[in-house]
């Protein structure tokens, strides 16, 4: 692993800086309001396009820089550091659907939804889930038959963050049930304007609605909608969550480092567990203060030994699901101690993306979303560790 940055990588790295001074939104994004929500980030990532940054380490053809992962890096790195908003309606977009299909995609899938996504003009929600088939991902029910020249889905999804604000899914289903049951699931793209598919919302504990069920009945969807081949969407599956535990939680890293600063900042000004004396001032609070920081620092480190390894072996590995683990463990660590810091003010809550009361409620979800920290253990012990499979 080599930390030094080349002439080259600190050129872009400054352009990049002086972009995101002059272009990131300054305003707050409207996070209680889904429809503003969408347009806020559409017109984020459209400017980003606009100017050439959208796509960094994706190919040329379909839009993208077709740079390296570390100036994707870089590019996140600078992004955090500029407190640009995260657009998270784009998040599965960019993050999963292009990533997969770029991988995975017939041209013609590529084609089409990749200059899209790049462009903000396709939002893309996930539809893996199902009551029952969270961690257990491959018993998943949700069935297809095909008919013709298409795939007829029944069945129902749950936790489909942005469902409602999305124009397409990557919907997993079940083409056969008479093999093992990691055969006979399919990758579909899924239309959301199909007919038949009935979206209903959840509300989460910081009084948010983000994500939902969704239910199909006699969805039609294309058969050239299918990503690989029917009843081969494990592995495709597989290579979507890979990019989701690898590079894909990147931003979320880095504004982490963000966070821990601004309570730093936060515990100097606010009055202590003494009630005279500013947070930081207490031995214990500053003690945790101080490992935030170490954490945080060990974090990054290890981020770039990661990314070292996806540029060698041009894939994300197991390995990702060590960042994974370690960064949902420690964003709820930094919340934990947040509360510390605010005392009894933290119940004066605000739905604020801004607030940390906020940011605690809406850290629980970091150890859940996309394969829960037992999950990462399993996978840290069986695939990086080699220990025995789980039986
Ligand atoms: C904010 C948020 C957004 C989400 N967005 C989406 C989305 O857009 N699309 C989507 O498809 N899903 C989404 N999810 C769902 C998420 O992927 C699942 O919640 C997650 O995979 C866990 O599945 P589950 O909720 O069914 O829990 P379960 O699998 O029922 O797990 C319950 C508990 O048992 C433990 N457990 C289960 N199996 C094992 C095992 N083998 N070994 C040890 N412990 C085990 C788990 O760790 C957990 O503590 C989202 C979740 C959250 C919180």
């Amino acid at each position: 692993m080599n930390l030094e940055f080349t002439a080259e990588q600190k050129q872009f790295r400054q352009e990049v800086r002086d972009w995101l001074r002059t272009n990131a939104p300054r305003e707050p994004r409207p996070i209680t309001e889904p429809k503003a929500l969408r347009a806020f980030d559409k017109a984020w990532q459209q400017r980003q396009f606009d100017a050439g940054w959208a796509g960094i380490s994706w190919p040329k053809e379909y839009g993208g820089r077709g740079l390296s992962t570390m100036q994707q890096l870089i590019w996140y790195e600078e992004y955090a550091a500029a407190n640009a908003p995260v657009a998270s309606v784009f998040w599965v977009a960019l993050n999963h659907g292009g990533p997969t299909l770029i991988a995975n995609g017939s041209e013609e899938q590529k084609a089409f939804h990749l200059p899209k996504i790049l462009k903000g003009e396709a939002a893309w929600c996930q539809g893996f889930s199902e009551p029952g088939s969270g961690s257990d991902l491959a018993s998943l029910r949700c069935k297809a038959v095909i008919d013709g020249d298409h795939l007829v889905v029944n069945g129902q999804k749950i936790w489909t963050s942005h469902a409602h604000v999305a124009d397409y899914q990557e919907l997993l289903v079940r083409t056969d049930s008479s093999g093992p049951k990691h055969k006979g699931i399919t990758w579909v793209i899924c239309d959301m304007k199909t007919p038949g598919i009935e979206i209903q919302p959840i509300y989460n504990m910081a009084g948010t609605h983000h994500f939902n069920q969704v239910f199909y009945t006699d969805v039609r969807i294309p058969l050239s909608n299918v990503v690989g081949k029917v009843d081969d969407g494990w592995r495709v599956a597989l290579s979507t969550l890979s990019f989701e535990r690898g590079t894909a939680f990147l931003a979320n890293q880095l504004e982490l480092a963000r966070a821990v600063e601004e309570l730093i900042e936060v515990a100097q000004h606010h009055v202590g567990p003494d009630g005279v004396r500013p947070a930081i001032k207490d031995d214990e609070i500053a003690s945790k203060l101080a490992e935030l920081r170490a954490e945080v620092a060990a974090l990054r480190a290890m981020t770039y030994r990661s990314i070292s390894i996806v540029e060698r072996n041009n894939g994300p590995g197991a390995e990702g699901s060590i960042i994974r683990l370690f960064h949902g463990e420690l964003v709820q660590k930094v919340h934990r101690v947040a509360m510390e810091v605010l005392g009894h003010d933290a119940l004066e809550f605000q739905v604020k993306p801004t607030s940390l009361v906020w940011g605690y409620l809406d850290s629980f979800w970091h150890t859940i979303a996309g394969g829960t920290s037992e999950i990462q253990r399993n996978i840290i012990g069986e695939r990086v560790l080699g220990l025995p499979k789980q039986r």
